[in-house]
């Protein structure tokens, strides 16, 4: 398969955005949005909602929910709202939900706060992959696709949590996932420019323990203790991860006792579990769920669990939208390898909301999460052209794959 014409002047337009790209990208990077910041979490929404505005969106702010009390974060009013930029062209037979993300997990008051290019056509800077490089290639394609006069149907979500779980997005995401034909995502390629089809599901739990408090020279034996409560626990929990079958389990931070002159009364610890499919799932919670005791004797254990991101299997929607993605990096020069991956993002609650997604559709590079994240620079011309024809071919319909 070949561009058409006018894909091909999609094309030309946006190698000929290339240093626009970099100083959007530069822009967004120099705008701290981690840790819930939101001065730099407003001011990036306003930016890229502004932009998709022109191109005939209506945006609507969405306030998000609470987390579950257990795992923190903010309540009320210091919850930021979701985006979500509505845009429907009448012939268009499809309508493509893209989903990306605001914030990193950078401190804002860092040292990496800035893009720094490298002499090997590389840059590092805090969420330059993960995934800034990706907003930003998505509404140079939509542009783009405005500019050549290529009709299209889509929904841009922008939201604030994605790396803390998403638990204040959630909701809009799978009520927007259930009007809608296509799901793509803005997550980086995996290392080798690979579109991962299959992801893991993830959770997180905590492991609460109550003991008896006494002191340990004059009462040792009117103490019970929770931390060893919590270590017996901890012990047991160690022997359920089976990686074979998928089935992961990982424990910390813990925290338990004050002083050491004293019977600890109070332990916990957290953990994050990772599993394949909905049975793994079910029997890591069982096995959880089976170290909490009965009734109010001492020592009591208790659990909190929520496997809030589910599997992502490769499904024959999926699969085929992955293919047409590959069709449409072909007719360009480029080569789309097909990869598993255990890391989870918003793709999976779009898939499991029932729309077949793909989601490492943004740019390449390495490092997420650290601070030598970077990116490769080529690889913003590349990726936007990738998405807006893909973006184009979707909301024309039909299937070639
Ligand atoms: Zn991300």
């Amino acid at each position: 398969v070949t561009l058409s014409q006018q894909e091909q002047r999609v094309a030309d337009e946006i190698a000929r955005r290339g240093d626009a790209l970099l100083d959007d990208l530069r822009r967004h990077v120099g705008i701290p949005t981690g840790k819930n910041h939101r001065p730099g979490l407003d001011e990036t929404r306003q930016r890229l909602t502004e932009r998709l505005e022109r191109l005939g969106a209506t945006t609507e702010l969405v306030q998000g929910d609470e987390k579950p009390a257990w795992l923190g974060g903010p309540t009320g009013d210091e919850i930021p709202p979701t985006a979500v930029c509505r845009r429907s062209q009448g012939e268009c037979p499809s309508s493509v939900l893209i989903a990306g993300h605001l914030d990193t997990v950078h401190e804002p008051e860092s040292d990496f706060r800035e893009l720094t290019i490298r002499d090997d056509g590389t840059a590092t800077g805090p969420g330059c992959v993960d995934m800034k490089g990706g907003l930003v290639i998505a509404v140079a394609a939509l542009e783009a696709l405005e500019h050549v006069g290529v009709p299209a149907s889509w929904t841009f979500t922008l939201n604030s949590d994605e790396e803390t779980g998403t638990y204040h997005s959630e909701r809009v995401l799978r009520s927007e996932s259930a009007s809608h034909d296509f799901g793509l995502a803005l997550e980086p390629a995996l290392a080798d420019g690979s579109l991962a089809v299959e992801r893991m599901g993830s959770g997180q739990f905590q492991l609460e323990c109550f003991g008896r408090s006494a002191h340990v020279g004059r009462a040792f034996t009117d103490g019970v203790s929770a931390v060893t409560a919590l270590a017996e626990r901890l012990v047991a929990i160690g022997a359920m991860p089976d990686p074979a079958r998928g089935k992961i389990i990982n424990v910390g931070p813990v925290r338990g006792g004050a002083v050491t002159n004293a019977v600890p009364d109070y332990a916990a610890a957290w953990g994050n579990v990772r599993f394949p499919d909905q049975g793994v799932s079910d029997e890591l919670a069982g096995e959880l769920e089976a170290l909490q005791t009965q009734g109010e004797a001492l020592p009591r254990a208790v659990l909190h669990r929520s496997f809030n991101r589910p599997a992502k299997p490769l499904i024959p929607g999926t699969e085929a939208l992955a293919l047409r993605a590959r069709e449409v990096a072909e007719s360009l020069g480029q080569s789309l390898p097909f990869a598993k991956t255990g890391g989870v993002c918003d793709g999976n609650i779009l898939q499991d909301a029932g729309l077949p997604t793909i989601d490492t559709l943004g740019v390449r590079g390495g490092g997420l999460h650290t601070p030598d994240e970077w990116i490769e620079l080529h690889s913003l011309v590349e990726r936007c052209q990738l998405l807006a024809i893909l973006i184009a071919r979707l909301s024309a319909g039909g299937s070639e794959a």
